[in-house]
């Protein structure tokens, strides 16, 4: 039986959940969040700078600042409680759910064609899945939740 937090963080699929910058308790929108609440009312403060300074790259505040409120507003609460975000037609949500299994990797079927990954995504599934079965979801999980999702 897998640890609740370990699926918590890391989909049926084997991809993490945790690092997603859409995940709403994930280091991405927790520290966007923070950094809104630093920047404050920075948007005056650019203009000025960008005169103040002779430095055009403050000119592009508005443009990161709507980055930042669109990663500090995402909110999926992770592939085990509601549909990806992301990928709508994922395959393998429901599939697992079919056949109660927690991990792909778990499956006799793995690696079967029903995740309706593009074939870079599906290659990606494979190893993540291989390298699963090879050092644990444990160990994965623990370097998965310390990595970037983005390498
Ligand atoms: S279910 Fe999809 S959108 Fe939601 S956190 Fe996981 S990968 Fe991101
Ligand atoms: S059949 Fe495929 S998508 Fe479904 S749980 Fe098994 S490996 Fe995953």
């Amino acid at each position: 039986m897998t640890d609740g937090r370990v699926k918590e963080s890391i989909a049926p699929c084997g991809l993490c959940c945790e690092t997603c910058f859409a995940h709403v308790d994930g280091d991405i929108r927790r520290y966007s969040l923070k950094l809104k609440e630093k920047l404050g009312n920075f948007d005056m403060y650019a203009q000025r700078f960008e005169t103040l300074l002779d430095d055009p790259i403050f000119g592009k505040y508005p443009a990161f600042k709507e980055m930042l409120d669109y990663f500090a507003s995402e909110n999926c609460k992770g592939c085990r409680n509601e549909q990806c975000k992301l990928f709508k037609g994922c395959g393998v949500r429901p599939c697992h759910q079919d056949k109660q299994i927690d991990f792909c990797y778990q499956c006799d079927e793995f690696p079967c064609g029903k995740t309706n990954f593009d074939p870079g995504l599906y290659k990606g599934w494979v190893m993540i899945n291989e390298r699963i079965r090879e050092m644990g979801i444990e160990h994965y999980c623990e370097a998965a939740r310390n990595r970037s999702r983005y390498p």
